[in-house]
């Protein structure tokens, strides 16, 4: 694969997990316990086989659990905000026979998919991850759900990945894992790049936090040549209703490149598979590691980052950063305000610079607006964004770009395991 090392988070190479084609069909032929995963942790085995987790090789222990839940650290001290595990219940490590110091055979979508070396069975405390993660044990919060949703066990131990699988469109051009996307950058000569996280189809109020993001990032570098970058990382994982549907965000975000918004050696669009905990602040730290994996320098916050109903203050994803030494993390963290189109000022601007009564248009109005189907201006939304969401919500959406029932039960995998002769 080249000689190229690349250090991820905590100062450590890039971790890489994938074993190549005749050693995963051996491990098939001789591994006898077979477990089938879930969707979320079909999505963290990719993360942690292609590095986005990096340093973590596999599913965490309880050291790691508790030194995580603690201290926001692993237990060999490097920074994380949340707990990585892989759960099971009692009966099926029955059933299944599973020991410490056994090898499993993972799989996914009736394929083999990975395999897990058990280092560990055990089982923690859950409403002592809710407290120490998201702040909260109640139960509407969707961490907590989450968390509360797991079985009763969790399994420790390393993973890898042994049939990559296939990317299904339109996600499959914007998979970009870690060293994919280093090399990305190192050919388009950037030298600083930032992340934008988002969940949103843009309006110009995003476009502009990106603008705010990029001009902050770019700060006194020199401007005969683009050595700063915007990447768009897209986060893909299990959905709720009323949000964007995935393929109308990708789209779209890319959209603001294609239609000339952002130059094309100055912006790119990407995803990373992973459900949201909506942990606020402790999100926000989470969202700067998987950044820093894929090679970026510098990553936007806005308000209330990851956070959900009313749990977080608006900028507590930005001050848990004061809290942590600079040198545990290698990106930068750029905060911005929140911008919108004012009508007073007849243009897009951010709640520092404006003095005017706010008649902001919010992701809810641009929501009503949408629903509507009544073309806006194009300062508030761009045309081409607009149709471009409206024929998202015909090709994937089942007629609107909001993910609905329908959406939820018959929307396609986002990827597939191919099937594997062993
Ligand atoms: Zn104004």
């Amino acid at each position: 694969m080249g000689t190229d090392v690349y250090i991820g988070h905590g100062g450590k190479e890039l971790v890489e997990r994938i074993s190549g084609p005749d050693e995963a069909k051996e491990k098939v032929k001789n591994l006898k316990i077979k477990v089938p995963i879930s969707g979320q942790i079909s999505r963290e085995v990719l993360d942690i086989a292609y590095g986005w987790f990096s340093p973590i090789e596999g599913f965490m222990g309880r050291a790691d659990v508790e030194s995580v839940c603690n201290q926001m650290k692993l237990s060999d001290g490097t920074v994380w905000p949340i707990p990585i595990v892989f759960d099971v219940s009692e009966e099926e490590i029955s059933d299944y026979g599973i020991k410490e110091g056994d090898t499993i055979l993972l799989t996914y979508q009736n394929q083999p998919y990975a395999t897990l070396e058990v280092e560990e069975i055990y089982s923690f405390d859950k409403q002592k991850i809710n407290q120490d993660v998201y702040g909260t044990t109640e139960d509407k919060h969707p961490g907590v759900k989450r968390t509360n949703a797991f079985k009763d066990k969790f399994i420790g131990g390393k993973v890898t990945l042994i049939n990559p699988p296939k990317i299904n469109p339109p996600f499959d051009e914007f998979f970009f894992p870690p060293k994919v996307m280093r090399k990305k950058f190192k050919e388009k000569g950037w030298e600083r790049i930032v992340a934008h996280q988002t969940r949103n189809v843009p309006h110009t109020g995003h476009e502009w936090l990106m603008k705010h993001a990029w001009i902050a990032t770019h700060g006194d570098m020199k401007i005969e040549k683009t050595v700063t970058g915007i990447i768009v990382n897209a986060i893909i994982g299990e959905k709720r209703k009323g949000d964007y549907i995935d393929e109308a965000i990708v789209l779209c975000q890319d959209m603001l490149r294609k239609a000339g918004y952002f130059r094309d050696d100055v912006h790119m669009t990407s995803i990373t598979f992973w459900d949201m905990r909506y942990a606020g602040p402790r999100e926000a730290v989470f969202h700067a590691i998987l950044r820093t994996n894929l090679g970026l320098t510098h990553h936007m916050f806005g308000r209330d980052h990851a956070g959900v109903g009313s749990y977080y203050g608006p900028y507590d994803a930005h001050r848990i950063f004061d809290k942590i030494p600079k040198e545990d993390l290698s990106i930068t963290p750029i905060f911005v305000t929140e911008w919108w189109f004012c009508p007073t000022c007849g243009e897009v601007t951010c709640s520092s610079l404006c003095g005017h009564k706010p008649q902001r248009f919010s992701g809810t109005v641009i929501r009503s607006i949408i629903q509507d189907g009544v073309k806006p201006t194009r300062l508030i939304f761009r045309p081409e964004v607009f149709d471009l969401v409206m024929e998202c919500a015909e090709k994937y959406g089942f007629g609107s770009p909001f993910v609905t029932d329908e959406y939820l039960e018959k929307k396609p995998d986002r990827f597939t395991v191919p099937p594997m002769q062993g």
